[in-house]
């Protein structure tokens, strides 16, 4: 299945930590001797430089690396971001949407409208945009076209909690344009594919909490969240399957999360 990844070139939003760093170390490890090219994208410039020195130790600069500074949520930047690319890296075969966060804990009526509008214009215009800037790559190859986009959405985005209806509502957005686009492009080699995680321990609860560490700790105090590294392998599995094979949905649990 390795191999299926020969030649490829893949790009990751969110790589500077947690899952999206995790899923480009996967795909590198699974390849590393392919002619494997990966864009890593994030707006932490030095956690991407720090990646990509990593993996081309690792790898024996088997596996190319362009870290690439980008923030999803301005839409401009997305617009010239594929014209920016050198030439040999615009060949792009995966989309991997990945960036993404939360803002705070409230209950609607104390809904903070900066939080609400970062959460809704990473989470959902974001991972649109950066469909709408891949996909003309993808359709111009022959028949109907051919490309993966993996969108990472969030089991939030089935099981709405209280305190968290704007994140649970942005990833209740990432499946209903998810599940819309895989069906536009049925009967094409495009696959559209979502993966919703559970609890995974990245910095994602920093963020959460404005960076308090304490309390982004107490988050995983007591249970045995997932890893980034449990959701990067699938992610690697979805892209490495055979051409006929979509693996549209995946639900990852940690075994304690009901
Ligand atoms: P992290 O906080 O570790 O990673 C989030 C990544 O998104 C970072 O690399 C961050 O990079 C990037 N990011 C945030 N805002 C932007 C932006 N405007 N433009 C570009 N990149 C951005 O958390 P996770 O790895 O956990 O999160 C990854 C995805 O997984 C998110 O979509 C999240 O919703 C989802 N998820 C996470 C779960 C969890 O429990 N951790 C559960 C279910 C889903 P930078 O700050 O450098 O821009």
């Amino acid at each position: 299945a390795a191999k299926r990844l020969e030649g490829k070139t893949v790009l990751i939003t969110g790589a500077s930590s947690g899952i999206g760093r995790s899923t480009a170390l996967e795909f590198a490890r699974t390849n590393p001797n392919g002619n494997l090219r990966l864009i890593v994208t994030a707006r932490r410039t030095d956690s991407l430089e720090e990646l990509a020195a990593q993996i081309r130790k690792e790898t024996n600069d088997g596996v190319k690396v362009l870290p690439v500074k980008l923030d999803v949520s301005k839409a401009d930047e997305i617009r010239g971001f594929v014209s920016g690319l050198p030439e040999e890296w615009r060949d792009i075969h995966v989309l991997v949407n990945n960036a993404g966060l939360v803002k705070g804990v409230a209950k609607a009526p104390e809904i903070d409208e900066e939080d609400m509008n970062i959460v809704f214009t990473t989470n959902v215009t974001g991972l649109i945009n950066m469909t709408q800037a891949i996909l003309p790559i993808f359709q111009k190859r022959p028949n109907g076209g051919q490309g993966d986009i993996i969108n990472i959405g969030s089991i939030a985005g089935r099981e709405p909690y209280p305190g968290g209806s704007i994140y649970c509502a942005s990833k209740a957005a990432v499946r209903s344009f998810t599940e819309s686009l895989r069906k536009e492009l049925i009967a094409t080699r495009i696959r559209v594919i979502e993966i919703d995680p559970g609890q995974v321990e990245t910095e994602f609860s920093v963020v959460r909490f404005y960076g308090d560490k304490a309390k982004a700790d107490a988050v995983y105090a007591g249970c045995d969240p997932l890893t980034p590294d449990d959701i990067a392998e699938v992610v690697v599995f979805a892209a490495t399957r055979r051409e006929n094979v979509v693996v549209a949905e995946s639900l990852l649990y940690p075994n304690h999360q009901a």
